[in-house]
Order: structure tokens, then C-alpha cells, then sequence
């Protein structure tokens, strides 16, 4: 590989590496998990792609990242990227240094379950590698250009002002990513207004104007908006009160109920797996119907109010799991916004092959795309950037600095 980026994504007991190459052509990638237990271990695929399986019993972050750093030693990567969930209110990717790592520290109330996690995995890699350049990216980053009217929420301001209560957004990097593939797939590249649905286990939408995120659906935290897999998307906030008043709930057993046992799982009560759903609701399962249901129309209804960001909607990109592999719910989703002219080509759709990018509307209309993400690359891109930008202010500095001698 020539030069490359390690790309690491550190969860409470889980990370995520993939080392991409300066044309993102080559990946090694993997996944070490189950840390701190017996059953530790790194799964991935090597340069060659073959599948590796390594225990790693009681590995703790650190000694994880110190074995993944063992077995890519040899690429030589040039810089580390880390993806980080919330940036507060930094708006770009950030060389790692005490301040930032301060910032992120700052941002932790925003993201209680992440950015404890991401600090863990900075700290690590810095102790380990400090020769290397780390750079912090952020999921909230690409919603910093949201006009106010949009991040407010319509609360008491001192909310705002004093402790930072405001609307940030998340799957940045793959709402940028996939806005700005899409658009130039179009010809019009980071030209125009699209909208963006990243479908996943947490999906999101994003209103693009000209490359900038105009509105997006997640708000304080990825509980708002669409239905997840396991999240409920917008619910009334009086629903806290009504379960503490009716069934005596705390807020901590409100918070799970709504993070991990509503979605498409609560609805179904049956799987957060979209493919289960699908085929449970073909063989007669009602509750797996009306979850695929709801799904799609609160999407819909997410998209068309987000196009009020919009001077003009040009189109729409489908991605994640389930925007880049299921035909039906990309149509589904579809017939519920007729009012648009989206006009979705039933044959383009449905043999559009899985993984690839396509585009699947009629010709006429805003169009529609497939655009599958690629966060991993689009973190290795953004190192670099900061990188580069770095290295050319310190040789302007030198330069200067031996002028005036
Ligand atoms: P994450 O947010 O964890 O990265 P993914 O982007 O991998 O999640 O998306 C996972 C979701 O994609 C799951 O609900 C899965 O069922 C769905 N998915 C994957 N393939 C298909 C498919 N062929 N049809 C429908 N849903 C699919």
C-alpha cells in the first residue's frame, strides 16, 4: 500500500480500524471486540483479503490498538483519523492536541455513551504513536453551517446560550460524503439541493444547499427524527411525563425505552433487522408490516420537511444498509412524496445490483440516486486535508522565520 490512513472508530467495548490508502482504492479492515472480557478478540481482513481471527483474552483498549498497530506496522501509515460523534460546536476536523482533546472532553455531556469511548482511543493511540499526526472527526461537523432558525430549538434561550441546548445533527460525514459523490455522479457537483436518507441501524436525513447542510432530522442527540432500528425517532416530549405520572417510570428507564426497545423493534416487537422485518411482513406478520409502514412515511415526511431548506430540490440520495440494499423500501418511501415529481423507475430499482451506485428514476423529476457511503474514506480524505494544511503553515513559518534572519 502506498500512503496510507489508519481510520480508527473507538465504541465503550469495541473498534472499528480501517487503514485506506492515499487513493482509497485498498482497505484493510476489522473489528476488535468484546473488550476487557476472556472472549476479546480481532476479527478482519488482511492486505490480501483474507479473513482474520485473533484472540486477544482481556485486551483492554490500548493493548487492542497496540496489536492492530503491530499488524499494519509495515504499511506505514502517515496519519490516524479518528472518528469522533460529537464535536460540539467545532466545525471541521481538528488536529489532536491538549486543547481539542479538552473540547471533545467538553462535548461529553452531549454524547454520554460516545465521546468517553473516542477519549479512550485517542489517549491510547497518542501514547502509543506520538510521532504520528491524529486528527479528530467529527459527526457534527458537516451541521455546523445550519442557519440558526433551523439548530434552534424553540426553548428558553438561556438553554442555548448557557448550556449549549441546540439542534447539531450526526451522520455528518456520511451526509457529506454521499451529497458530495451524488452530485457529481449528477454533474453538478456540490451544486444545487438534495436531499440525503442514510438508513442504518441509526438513520438520519440531511437537506443539502451547495455542499452545506442546511437542516438534517438528528438534533441534541441521535434520538431525533426518523424511526431507527432500536430509537424512536420524534415522540412527544410529554411523553416523560405521562409514563412518570402513569406507570411511575424514572427518566433513566424512559431514556432506554426510547434508545434501545422502540424503532422498528418496539413497533414490531420483533427485530430492529430491517431483512427480518421484510420477510416476516411477506409471510403475514402485521405489526413487521406496519413497522416497514411507519417507517417509510415518517422518512417521507422527514424528507419533505426538511426541503424547506431548499431553494429547489434537484434530488435524492439513498444510503446505509438499508437505503443502498432494499429496493422496496426505497419505493415505498418514494410513493409517499408523489407532490415532488419524484418519478422512481420500478425496473432501475429493482435491479440495481447491491453495494453499487446507481441512478433509479425515470429522467424526469428530481432525480434519484443509490450512493453507497464510505465514512472510512471520507475520514482518511479529511486527515489528510488537516494534515497537509498543518505541514504547509509550519514550512510558511520556517520560511518566514529564516526571511527575517
Ligand atoms: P449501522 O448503522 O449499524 O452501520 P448498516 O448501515 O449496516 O447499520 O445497516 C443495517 C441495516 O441494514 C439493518 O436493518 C439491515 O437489516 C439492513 N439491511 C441490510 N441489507 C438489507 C437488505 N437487503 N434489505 C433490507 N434491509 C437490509
Amino acid at each position: 500500500m502506498s500512503t496510507s490512513v489508519l481510520v480508527i472508530n473507538c465504541g465503550s467495548s469495541s473498534i472499528k480500524y480501517a487503514l485506506v490508502s492515499e487513493r482509497r482504492e485498498d482497505r484493510i479492515f476489522g473489528l476488535a471486540e468484546n473488550l476487557g472480557s476472556a472472549d476479546a478478540r480481532i476479527k478482519g481482513v488482511t492486505t490480501g483479503g483474507a479473513a482474520l481471527e485473533l484472540s486477544i483474552p482481556h485486551a483492554d483498549h490500548e493493548k487492542a490498538l497496540e496489536t492492530i498497530l503491530e499488524r499494519l506496522a509495515h504499511h506505514n501509515p502517515q496519519a490516524i483519523g479518528h472518528r469522533v460523534v460529537h464535536g460540539g460546536t467545532l466545525t471541521k476536523a481538528e488536529l489532536l492536541t491538549p486543547e481539542i482533546i479538552e473540547r471533545i472532553r467538553e462535548a461529553t455531556p452531549l454524547a454520554p455513551l460516545h465521546n468517553p469511548a473516542h477519549l479512550v482511543g485517542i489517549e491510547a493511540t497518542m501514547r502509543l504513536f506520538p510521532e504520528l499526526p491524529q486528527v479528530a472527526v467529527f459527526d457534527t461537523a458537516f451541521h455546523q453551517t445550519m442557519p440558526s432558525h433551523a439548530y434552534r430549538y424553540a426553548l428558553p434561550k438561556f438553554l442555548y446560550t448557557q448550556h449549549n441546548v441546540r439542534r447539531y445533527g450526526f451522520h455528518g460525514t456520511s451526509h457529506a460524503y454521499v451529497s458530495e459523490r451524488g452530485s457529481m455522479l449528477a454533474g453538478s457537483f456540490k451544486q444545487g439541493g438534495w436531499l440525503t436518507a442514510h438508513l442504518g441501524n441509526g438513520s438520519s436525513t440531511c437537506a443539502i444547499w451547495n455542499g452545506q447542510s442546511v437542516d438534517t432530522s438528528m438534533g441534541l442527540t441521535p434520538l431525533e427524527g426518523v424511526v431507527m432500528g432500536t430509537r424512536s425517532g420524534d415522540v412527544d416530549p410529554s411523553i416523560h411525563s405521562f409514563l412518570a405520572s402513569n406507570l411511575g417510570w424514572d427518566i433513566y428507564k424512559i431514556d432506554k425505552m426510547l434508545n434501545s426497545q422502540s424503532g422498528l423493534l418496539g413497533l414490531s416487537d420483533l427485530s430492529n433487522d430491517m431483512r427480518t422485518l421484510i420477510e416476516a411482513s411477506e409471510q403475514g406478520n402485521e405489526d413487521a408490516a406496519l413497522a416497514i409502514e411507519v417507517f417509510c412515511y415518517r422518512l417521507a415526511k422527514s424528507l419533505a420537511g426538511l426541503s424547506c431548506g431548499l431553494p429547489r430540490i434537484d434530488g435524492l440520495f439513498f444510503t446505509g444498509g438499508i437505503g443502498e440494499n432494499s429496493a422496496y423500501i426505497r419505493e415505498k418511501t418514494v410513493s409517499y412524496l408523489p407532490h415532488f415529481g419524484f418519478n422512481l423507475s420500478k425496473e432501475l430499482n429493482d435491479n440495481l445490483k447491491r453495494g453499487t451506485e446507481g441512478r433509479i428514476d425515470h429522467g424526469t423529476g428530481p432525480q434519484i440516486w443509490v450512493v453507497p457511503t464510505d465514512e472510512e474514506g471520507r475520514i482518511a480524505k479529511e486527515t489528510e486535508h488537516v494534515v497537509d494544511e498543518v505541514t504547509a503553515s509550519a514550512t510558511k513559518k520556517l520560511d518566514a522565520e529564516a526571511a527575517i534572519a
